[in-house]
């Protein structure tokens, strides 16, 4: 082994910028390799010229003390900052604010922008990794247009469960863990209008019957902190699990028109929007976690992690990322700095 591990991290969502932080805090040399254009993974932020819309994760809650002693520091540098917009439910009854006892993070000015603070390793962006083998007591990755990286000491898996799964099959006794966990799609509706809609609150959980199952949430999005305020009012929707799942091979457009009409239904009439554009999350949320907060070969410093370990929130990514990077800088000899956190092994 190296002097300085040198440690390959597959995905560079919260769950594999957490572990890199961690095995680089610990002493290794770390790179982190992501499919995608920029930061983020499922805290993601689509731009289209002056406009921007949170589509992934909306905002979150804070209550593991890792979590917030690193949250103090990003919201100290204005990383992070309490969205404090009026939230509630949205039933048949009209609207009801909620009475939240945690407050509501979100990244600033985007929700990515939490992700590209946390990491530490060098991450390259635009490379999907494809394979993960052997060579004597290392491991190299490969991606899909065949090229090699490494050998490393270690490799972190940080994708959605469907994706982890061939990756590791190397590790045959991880992968079959990970095909037991079950996720679920989500339709995200990115919408603009030339002014405010005023419809009197800024996020609203919706009552399925008032959508015929098709809503879940709706958001100003351009309530959050930091935004930019000088050009049209920004909306995010989301379609229910349920509804999400029966669409998920439909055109964009079509989802579109249609989570648009419902939305148009609960405002009671809705302005033409500048702009309508809806996405497809294949992987969105957990709907059965793996129950543990990572997987580690204990053969060698290969493991797993990603929100479908303890949950289908940006906090149980944090913490599982964080667990397998202290887990791993320990098979290595290394000794992780973190702070001792309720959900590490
Ligand atoms: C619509 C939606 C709404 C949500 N709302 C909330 C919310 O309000 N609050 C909350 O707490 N959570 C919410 N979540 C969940 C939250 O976004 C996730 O729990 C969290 O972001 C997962 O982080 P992760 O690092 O585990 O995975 P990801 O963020 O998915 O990161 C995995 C990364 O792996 C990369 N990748 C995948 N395969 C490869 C490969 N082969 N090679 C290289 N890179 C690869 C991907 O590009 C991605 O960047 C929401 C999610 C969605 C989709």
């Amino acid at each position: 082994m190296n002097a300085r591990p040198l440690i390959a991290v597959i995905g560079g969502g919260i769950a594999g910028q957490s572990a890199a932080s961690v095995l680089s805090d610990a002493g290794a040399l770390v790179t982190v390799f992501d499919k995608g254009r920029g930061a983020g993974g499922r805290l993601a932020t689509r731009h289209d010229d002056a406009l921007q819309w949170d589509h992934g994760a909306q905002y979150f809650t804070a209550r593991d003390p890792a979590l917030k002693a690193v949250l103090a520091g990003l919201v100290a540098r204005g990383v992070v900052a309490p969205w404090e917009g009026v939230i509630g439910n949205l039933g048949p009854g009209g609207f009801t604010p909620t009475e939240e006892t945690d407050a509501r993070f979100v990244g600033q000015p985007r929700m990515s922008a939490l992700v590209g603070a946390l990491g530490t390793g060098a991450t390259v962006y635009d490379v999907e990794i494809r394979d993960i083998a052997p060579r004597g007591p290392m491991l190299t990755v490969t991606d899909r247009h065949g090229e090699h990286f490494g050998p490393y000491d270690g490799v972190v898996v940080a994708t959605p469960a469907p994706q982890a799964v061939p990756l590791l099959a190397l590790a045959p006794e991880l992968s079959g863990r990970i095909a037991a966990v079950e996720t679920a799609p989500c339709w995200a509706l990115m919408l603009s209008f030339a002014a405010p809609l005023r419809l009197g609150f800024d996020g609203a959980f919706i009552d399925l019957a008032l959508t015929d199952g098709l809503l879940s949430w709706i958001a100003r999005d351009t309530s959050k902190p930091g935004r930019p305020q000088d050009t049209a009012e920004t909306w995010v929707l989301h379609a229910a699990p349920g509804w999400s799942a029966a669409h998920v091979e439909d055109e964009a457009e079509d989802v579109a028109a249609r989570m648009l009409a419902a939305f148009a239904r609960l405002a009671g009439g809705l302005p033409v929007p500048l702009s309508a554009r809806a996405h497809r999350w294949r992987h969105a949320m957990t709907t059965r976690p793996l129950g543990q907060p990572h997987l580690i070969d204990p053969r060698r410093p290969l493991g797993a992690c990603g929100d479908w370990c303890l949950g289908a929130r940006i906090e149980g990514a944090f913490l599982s990322g964080r667990s397998l990077g202290a887990a791993m800088a320990r098979q290595m000899g290394l000794r992780p700095a973190q702070a001792s956190s309720s959900a590490s092994q």
